[in-house]
């Protein structure tokens, strides 16, 4: 059988997105030529600064240790993201959404038993935050690297600069055999059978290879510019279109290991806590409100109204590409489409969408059918994710704009989070939901109950009756006392990046 892996790729697009995508796959095929093409004139986003665990599977797989890249990048820990004022019901203004870690599987029953009791009428305690690791050292400003006598796992995620990430990665990937092109694209040669077959910049060169990654951007140039894939919005589900960002200075006792996000009257902001600064943006609907109201909005947020701070203001394309790997392109990064960055998710699809990419390649079976089967898989990924995105709004119940009125009375809901939010809502087994649909590999029914709990939505507090101990089932001391005494096995974020830097 023929080798099945490309002889040479060309990549196009040097943000993160096309770098990421060069290393992996100069890493799982070594002998196939790897080059990226780059536009200095368009230059890349230069937003995006936020992971899942994912990044660190990816820096393990290039053989990076946090030493390697994080104090390059100006990079910090994250164990989740906090977010406040998505609720307005009592008690919930704000819950942490976890990364997990190995003890939780000792609290997650008691918690998603309280979800459901509480649901039921029982009042139980059924907010996320007391039950798990990770919330108890984001806000102690705990490290996620446990001490040696600790040995059980914590997932995390990071917050690093996407300039120097991108920058890095260009480093590491040119000394291991990528080449490396700047120039801008002018034309995609397509040949008689309608796959590329050439790039032609605008300076007049001509670069061909075997496969295409479209790591383009919000341009999609060869996906969708050249090949005419179609583009699916998600603006049914999803409102916010648009961003602006500005940056401010460190938090003074050192940097926090997560995200926040807050709601605001439009959309939300976040921040994500690097070592040399804070970087924020509001995301927001055009629909509901102008860039400079929302500027205004943002700078009172940080405390700035008045300031001489610049302020970078972005345009969100949000949906995907119908196809992701298409003849002999694949599209990767923000061409292949894009979710609103709320749970930091855009770079967690780069990765899969690459790392499977490699494995429908080398895979068995006829190559259409394992090219349906990679497209179909990551437009379920995508969408799972998006629903799990819309789900915030559609139960936020903030009332102080028509833009959150509008969110909690869109029914614009996928099949599937109709489902999972009757399951909740009716009483179901949740668990037992996620798992029939499958949705599990995209957020976890942990996830879902940190996100339905967090929220607070249960029956209203006087409909709530105390619970018998039979009902009660776990002691909450217990559970705090449980929690309290693993987070002493970890030392301060502060600690944990300064040992990254003098090791
Ligand atoms: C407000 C906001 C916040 C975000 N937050 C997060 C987050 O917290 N976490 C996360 O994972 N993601 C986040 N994202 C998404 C993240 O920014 C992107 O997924 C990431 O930066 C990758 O972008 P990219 O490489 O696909 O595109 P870009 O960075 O735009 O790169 C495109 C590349 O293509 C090149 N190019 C384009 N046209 C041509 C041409 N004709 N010829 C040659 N070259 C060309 C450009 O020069 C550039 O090198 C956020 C996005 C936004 C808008």
């Amino acid at each position: 059988m023929a080798d099945p892996r490309p002889a040479s790729i060309l990549v196009l697009g040097g943000g993160t997105a096309g770098w990421m995508s060069a290393n992996i796959l100069k890493q799982r095929w070594p002998d196939t030529q790897v080059a990226v093409l780059e536009s200095p004139e368009i230059g890349i986003i230069g937003v995006g600064e936020g992971s899942t665990p994912q990044l660190k599977a990816f820096f393990d797989s290039l053989g990076l240790a946090e030493r390697d890249w994080m104090p390059a990048c100006h990079a910090t820990y994250k164990l989740g993201i906090e977010f406040r004022g998505w609720s307005t019901r009592p008690g919930f203004e704000r819950y942490f959404h976890h990364f997990p870690s190995q003890v939780d599987e000792h609290t997650a029953a008691a918690f998603l038993h309280a979800c459901s009791g509480r649901r039921e009428g029982l009042a139980l305690h059924g907010h996320p935050d007391r039950y798990f690791l990770n919330a108890r050292l984001a806000t102690q400003r705990l490290g996620p690297h446990p001490n040696h006598n600790f040995p059980f796992l914590v997932s995390y995620g990071y917050h690093f600069d996407s300039y120097l990430l991108g920058g890095f990665l260009r480093d590491f990937g040119t000394a291991r055999g990528i080449e490396h092109y700047e120039g801008t694209v002018a034309e995609v040669e397509l040949a008689e059978s309608g796959e590329v077959a050439a790039l032609k910049t605008s300076d007049g060169r001509r670069l061909a290879a075997g496969l295409y990654v479209d790591c383009s951007g919000f341009r999609a140039v060869i996906h969708q510019q050249a090949l005419g894939v179609c583009f699916l919005p998600f603006a049914s589900n999803l409102y916010n279109d648009a961003a602006v960002v500005m940056p401010t200075p460190a938090d003074a006792e050192g940097p926090e290991c997560q995200t926040v996000s807050t709601a605001l009257r439009n959309g939300w902001v976040f921040r994500i806590p690097l070592t040399h600064r804070n970087g924020n943006g509001y995301v927001y609907s055009s629909r509901y409100c102008s860039a400079d109201e929302a500027e205004a909005e943002l700078r009172a947020h940080l405390g700035l109204t008045g300031s001489a701070v610049n302020a970078r203001h972005l345009k969100m394309r949000v949906g995907r590409v119908e196809h992701t790997w298409q003849r002999n392109s694949l599209a990767v990064g923000l061409s292949q489409g894009f979710i609103e960055p709320l749970e930091a998710t855009a770079l967690h699809l780069v990765l899969e969408t690459v790392w499977r990419f490699v494995d429908a390649i080398e895979g068995n079976g006829d190559i259409e059918s394992r090219r349906q089967a990679y497209n179909t898989d990551i437009a379920r990924r995508i969408e799972g994710i998006r629903d799990y995105i819309h789900c915030h709004y559609r139960v936020s119940q903030r009332d102080d704009s028509e833009y959150w009125r509008d969110c909690a009375r869109n029914e614009a809901l996928s099949p599937s989070l109709r489902r999972v939010l009757e399951a909740w809502f009716h009483g179901e087994n949740v668990v037992r939901e996620i798992h029939a649909q499958g949705i599990q590999h995209y957020y976890t029914p942990v996830s879902w109950h940190c996100l339905l709990g967090g929220y607070g939505t249960y029956p209203d507090e006087p409909q709530l009756r105390p619970a018998t101990a039979a009902e009660t089932r776990w002691d909450l001391r217990v559970i705090d006392d449980f929690v309290a005494r693993c987070a002493l096995n970890f030392r301060s974020h502060n600690e944990q990046l300064r040992d990254l830097a003098d090791p």
